[in-house]
């Protein structure tokens, strides 16, 4: 098939591998990416928010020619319960700055373009290209790959595994455990297509102004999970997701949820008249800093959600996906500089710059989250937000009731639910650790 040998080859076309392989191929490394997809993003799933200063520390005027949707203004975060949400709404014109802080994008289109740069960076990318085998040598060390295509294996210094949240390959080479089912989320995702101004209208928006709104709650029928809605110019992605063993427990369907989140008296308005034209679902890593496996070996080094890199907790995964990629290239680029080998013991310096940056940061101070959302996953998500709707309710509505009995009745209404020492217990383990 391919007779040369390469200084890396990165094994997927996702924000994790184009990061490396633009980083290490503009750095003037031979780099050969494969990816399985008929193009780059055809096999990805994202919300999907874009987190634009990980994209500028690789490409910094990106802004120029890359398929962006709308710039977030306004961030909704509600809870639910089967008739309400209780919402914090964040707007502000200050996001409508020169260079915005977070994008709605659609990744088929983004990878798409994301790709083009990693081809003019000087890699050589081979779609519709599975590999099927990591080729080591004697000593056990990764010195290449073997692909679905006719042909023997293709060599390389270093591998770059960017292959995504089910890992496959790193888990059949022995380099990881396959993935739990709790700790990863099974999300689905509509795109549901609405003209430019009825988007507008709706969220009150101008021009490529977005909004987006996560939402806890009833939704996810007490297992822990999320709602998601995020505008782009001419459609609204809307999906959920909950932990792939919560579903296995509960014996619920991924899609009965995304419909019941469909017909909800506050979503159904803000799509309402939309023609849905795509249906998709894909797995999350989220099993926090704690699922995060060994990161690099003699030969071989792993980033993106196939590191398990993706924090749960603010629903950030390509940022963390992109930044890896980035400094694993850059640890490569490193090593390659000395004329180094590409030993476990040289790319260890790919942990040391990533326990350094946000990534590891932000994973290692929310490490005991979402084992305490997973495991007290029906007060959080059924019993609070039914209280809270419950209170909210109690407060707005005007019946003649003095105030000090509403009040009286809401508090009644918690301890009867949890009782004082079940609300303390919840308060403090949630305070311990978000410390
Ligand atoms: C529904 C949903 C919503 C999300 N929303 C957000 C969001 O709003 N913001 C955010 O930051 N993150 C979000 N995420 C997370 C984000 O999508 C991921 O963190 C990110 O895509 C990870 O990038 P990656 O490159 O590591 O993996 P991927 O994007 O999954 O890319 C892996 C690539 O490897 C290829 N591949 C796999 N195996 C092979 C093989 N053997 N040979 C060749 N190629 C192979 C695949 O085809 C794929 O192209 C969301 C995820 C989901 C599922």
């Amino acid at each position: 098939m391919i007779e040369e040998e390469f200084d890396a080859i990165v094994i997927g076309a996702g924000m994790s591998g184009n990061a490396a392989a633009y980083t290490m191929a503009s750095h003037g490394l031979k780099v050969l990416q494969l990816e399985r997809g008929e193009y780059p993003g055809s096999k990805n799933v994202q919300g999907a928010i874009m987190y634009a200063n990980m994209l500028e520390k690789i490409i910094p005027d990106f802004r120029d020619d890359a398929p962006l949707e709308r710039h977030l203004v306004e961030q909704r975060l509600w809870v639910m319960d089967d008739t309400s949400h209780t919402g914090f709404h964040y707007r502000s014109d200050d996001f409508n700055e020169a260079k915005p802080n977070r994008y709605t994008i659609i990744r088929a289109q983004f990878d798409k373009w994301f790709s083009r740069k990693v081809r003019e960076a000087g890699a050589t990318v081979l779609c519709e290209t599975t590999v099927t085998e990591l080729v080591r040598d004697a000593k056990g060390k990764v010195i290449g790959v073997r692909t679905d295509r006719a042909g023997g294996a293709i060599y390389a210094d270093v591998v770059v595994l960017a292959e995504g949240v089910s890992g496959l390959l790193g888990t059949r080479a022995g380099l990881r455990e396959m993935p739990k089912p709790e700790t990863v989320a099974l999300a689905v995702k509509e795109m549901h297509f609405l003209p430019e101004e009825v988007i507008e209208q709706r969220f009150g928006l101008k021009g490529d102004e977005g909004c987006v709104i996560e939402a806890v709650g009833t939704i996810s029928r007490g297992m822990a999970g999320l709602g998601f809605l995020y505008t782009n110019k001419e459609s609204i992605s809307l999906g959920i997701g909950c932990l792939v063993s919560d579903f296995a427990t509960a014996m619920e369907s991924p899609y009965a949820l995304l419909d019941a989140l469909k017909n909800h008296p506050s979503i159904r308005p803000l799509i309402a008249g939309s023609e849905v034209k795509e249906y998709a679902a894909h797995l999350i890593p989220e099993g926090g800093h704690k699922a995060i496996p060994q990161l690099f070996g003699d030969g071989w080094v792993v980033v993106g959600d196939a590191a398990q890199l993706n924090n749960a907790v603010h629903r950030e995964g390509s940022n963390l996906a992109m930044t890896s990629g980035r400094i694993a290239a850059e640890a490569i680029v490193q090593v390659k500089s000395r004329n180094n080998p590409m030993t476990k013991r040289n790319l260890t310096l790919y942990k040391a710059m990533l326990d350094k940056s946000f990534v590891v940061k932000d994973l290692r101070k929310y490490k005991d989250i979402p084992a305490l959302l997973h495991t007290n996953s029906s007060n959080f998500f059924t019993t609070y937000p039914q209280l809270i709707s419950q209170a909210a309710q109690n407060f707005m509505r005007v019946d003649g009731t003095p105030k000090i009995e509403k009040e009286k009745a809401t508090t009644a209404a918690f301890i009867k639910a949890r009782s004082r020492w079940g609300l303390v217990s919840d308060a403090v383990r949630l305070a311990f650790a978000w410390r």
